[in-house]
């Protein structure tokens, strides 16, 4: 560990579980290169300081009421934080400002935050602060999904189903049904053009790009990224694959008897299965994945989050003696050990980036669930360009799976997928080692946050 350098980096991570990760785990990469560390965070969804003693914690209220709060829309939750965020982040970076240069509060050198907030831009600028976005996202899927209301204004939507499998060229490799179900309904057009439009404008003048990606995941995008940004961008790789001591950053509290059960299977025998921390399913999808996975006659782990079957708490609908010793069902797993548990052998994922890239740097193959948003571009990518998962089309359906899970465990086509996966993950692991693209990434980010 370095000596801590004075230089403070705050960071305002949006209140997600997939943006808390990788923002908490950017703020252990810096710590470790001897910057002190304030994380301003809201009241909704605040990281759990105690995890992080050597960070200091700072709350700003954010106005969302108990029922906001358990909104499904998450696009109007970002709304709503937006509108209300401004003026409590304001007054707390002036307090930070006051106390800087003192012995306790050094330097603030930058501040750090995610494209979803769509305000700090103006603010930081306000106080002379440079600007690091921060983008968890596939750096395809970022630079692409900012051409949504482009692509809208020239009459993308709506297309005949006899298209629906077909490619849309501006947007590779998704098909034209995926566009369609990011792009949304006629309601959520205005509200989500608009948001794009601002995180457009917000991002451009920022000091730079800090993609939780890498060269060998996003090659492509990256070498196109000046036709749109001019300022520098820093694929550092997977942030929890670099040297630096790893501890949660989960919301919720993960069921650690997840591992002691996976001791007891056979290598590579295991399907885990989780949707991540914001999909719901309806009660006859959550039936039929049960149903699916049973009938495999494999063993499963699955991650049921309380509340993510709707109209129910938790798993009551099951048959009683469903699990009759092959699955175990938990509330939240620790995703990262179990992932990289040797009786893993797939996953069933939902593919948001940070799932999708911890499979991708444990070697685990995957089946593609996708629901919304990024997780439509992440899951044709696994699918159909690393080739490193089988995609279940959104068939969720007993039989479907049933297919999906026997082919990825049990058949040599699954072998293959694996083989490649291994690949890949060889690939990602050594661009964040000394001399690796990520590893370079980094280091030029660190020496621009130090020349502040
Ligand atoms: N996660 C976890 N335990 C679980 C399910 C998920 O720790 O039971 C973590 C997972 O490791 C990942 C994050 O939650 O880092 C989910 O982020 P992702 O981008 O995959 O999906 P999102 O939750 O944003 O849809």
């Amino acid at each position: 560990m370095e000596k801590r350098n004075k230089t403070r980096v705050i960071l305002f991570p949006l209140p997600l579980q997939g943006c808390i990760n990788p923002m908490l785990q950017l703020a252990k990469i810096l710590f470790s290169r001897g910057f002190s560390i304030t994380i301003i965070h809201t009241l909704f969804n605040a990281p759990k300081s105690s995890d992080h003693p050597l960070f200091t914690f700072l709350q700003i209220p954010d106005g969302l009421s108990e029922s906001q709060t358990q909104s499904r829309d998450v696009l109007l939750q970002l709304t709503l934080l937006n509108n209300n965020c401004e003026n409590p982040l304001r007054e707390c970076l002036t307090k930070l400002i006051k106390g800087s240069g003192t012995e306790e509060g050094g330097e603030i050198s930058c501040l750090i935050d995610d494209s979803g907030w769509v305000f700090t831009q103006s603010v930081a600028d306000s106080f002379n602060l440079p600007r690091f976005v921060l983008c968890a996202y596939k750096f395809t899927f970022f630079l692409r999904h900012l051409l949504v209301p482009q692509l809208r204004r020239e009459g993308f939507l709506p297309f005949p189903d006899s298209e629906a499998e077909d490619s849309v060229p501006t947007f590779q490799p998704l098909r034209k049904k995926d566009l369609a179900r990011i792009m949304g309904n006629k309601d959520q057009a205005e509200p989500l053009d608009d948001y794009l439009f601002k995180i457009l404008e917000t991002t451009k003048p920022a000091s730079g790009l800090i993609v939780m990606s890498c060269e060998e995941l996003d090659r492509d995008s990256l070498s196109e990224s000046h036709k749109v940004f001019t300022f520098p961008i820093y694929p550092i790789g997977p942030p929890h694959i670099h040297d630096v001591p790893a501890s949660s950053s989960s919301l919720f509290e993960p069921d650690q008897s997840c591992i002691p059960w996976l001791n007891t299977r056979e290598t590579r025998s295991v399907i885990y299965v989780s949707l991540g921390s914001i999909v719901t399913i309806t009660e006859s999808q959550f039936l039929e994945i049960a149903c699916g996975l049973r009938q495999t006659n494999l063993s499963f782990l699955w991650v049921v989050r309380p509340g993510s079957v709707q109209g129910r708490d938790w798993i009551e609908s099951l048959p009683s003696g469903f699990m009759d010793g092959k699955g175990k069902i938990v509330k939240w797993a620790p995703q990262l050990d179990v992932l990289a548990h040797r009786a893993t052998g797939g996953f069933l994922t939902h593919n948001g980036w940070n799932s999708t890239l911890e499979s991708i740097c444990e070697g685990v193959p995957m089946i593609s669930l996708p629901f919304v948003w990024d997780q439509l571009l992440n899951a044709r990518f696994v699918s159909d360009v690393w080739r490193i998962g089988i995609h279940l089309e959104g068939r969720i359906e007993r039989r479907e799976i049933e297919r999906a899970v026997t082919r990825l465990m049990v058949e040599p086509e699954g072998e293959e997928i694996r083989e490649r996966v291994n690949v890949l993950r060889d690939e990602v692991r050594r661009s964040v080692q000394r001399g690796g693209s990520s590893s370079r990434y980094l280091d030029e980010l660190v020496d621009r946050i130090t020349s502040f």
